[in-house]
């Protein structure tokens, strides 16, 4: 059996479609261009690089984008005294702190000095604790982990009942992507690098979550046939071949684990572009939010 091979990129391409539709709407019904707002600590040329794709993919959908930079020895007064000033920015929605931040600085109080009602990575310590609970709903879900569902629905996933296996606990995917799993009532198993035989945990899995950033690791005897793989995992690996000496691949081996699962995100092309239409898509709701709150 050969998988069907979930799209993200055509998935994410359509709900751009949608996104820049009701942006345009809420410009024209009510003269609200939803914003978003980053800010960046530091010169790392990888989060540098995350920062400038976002601004371009907000510009591209009519989103307006303040790109905010702060030298590496900036005081955690000073981020924090920016973040509130953002706070209190009429014309920003979404407030996006790149992460990691530099050592010396408190992420969990910066995170937290986001106006609630702006937090568009969803990782405030309050929209965290929501996800965390039961019948509670956080404003703004993280957005790979959001993602992830949304191809996982794609697939056709019964949520419900399903024995869902997530490989990795972080802050930033595993832990949430398990969280968004529960409240859709699948039965979900979370794995770390302390977890015994891995391969076993993941045989069970009706729907497999891979994000631990470990080219190739699920390989075909780990997966359940017929079961719904999602690869979170966008690692680096030399490639004399390749343009500039590496290529982008996954935590799963695709080319074995499409032939035993039933469907399957390739990476690159899955998870990735799906989470900055995720960003777009809570900014929009940011602006939903402040819509509403004027009224
Ligand atoms: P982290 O390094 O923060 O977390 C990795 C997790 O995997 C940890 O929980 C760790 O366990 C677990 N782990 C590591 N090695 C093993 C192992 N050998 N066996 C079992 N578990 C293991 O990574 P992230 O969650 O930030 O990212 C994961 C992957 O997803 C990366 O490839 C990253 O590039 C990608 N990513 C992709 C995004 C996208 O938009 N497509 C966005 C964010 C990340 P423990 O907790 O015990 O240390």
């Amino acid at each position: 059996m050969t998988a069907t091979i979930i799209d993200g990129k055509a998935v994410a391409e359509r709900l751009r479609g949608d996104i820049a539709d009701a942006v345009h709407k809420m410009e024209a019904e009510h003269g609200i261009r939803p914003g978003l707002a980053t800010v960046l600590v530091g010169d790392d040329p990888a989060s540098q690089s995350y920062v400038r794709m976002k601004g371009k993919a907000c510009e591209s959908l009519g989103i307006g984008s303040f790109g905010y930079t702060l030298p590496a020895d900036s005081s955690q007064g000073e981020v924090e005294q920016l973040v509130k000033a953002l706070n209190a920015n009429p014309e920003v929605h979404g407030i996006l702190v790149q992460l990691p931040l530099p050592k010396h600085l408190d992420e969990e109080a910066i995170l937290s000095a986001i106006s609630l009602e702006k937090d568009v990575d969803g990782f405030h310590p309050v929209n965290i604790g929501r996800l965390a609970m039961k019948g509670r709903e956080p404003l703004f879900i993280p957005c790979t982990p959001h993602g992830v569902m949304i191809l996982a629905e794609e697939a056709g996933v019964t949520f419900e009942g399903a024995n869902a296996v997530v490989l990795g606990r972080s802050n930033i995917v595993g832990m949430p992507a398990a969280m968004l799993l529960l409240h859709r009532n699948a039965t979900v198993t979370i794995c770390h690098s302390r977890t015994k035989d891995l391969p076993a945990v993941c045989r069970q899995a009706d729907i497999l979550v891979a994000a631990v950033g470990r080219p190739h690791m699920v390989k075909a005897d780990w997966v359940k046939p017929g079961a719904v793989v999602i690869d979170v995992g966008t690692n680096r690996v030399d490639d004399p071949s390749a343009k500039r000496g590496y290529r982008l691949t996954g935590d799963v081996d695709f080319d074995e684990v499409k032939e035993v699962a039933g469907a399957i995100t390739p990476s690159p092309g899955g998870v990735g572009p799906m989470t900055i239409t995720m960003l777009l898509k809570n900014t929009l709701r940011g602006a939903e939010l402040a819509l509403a709150a004027q009224r």
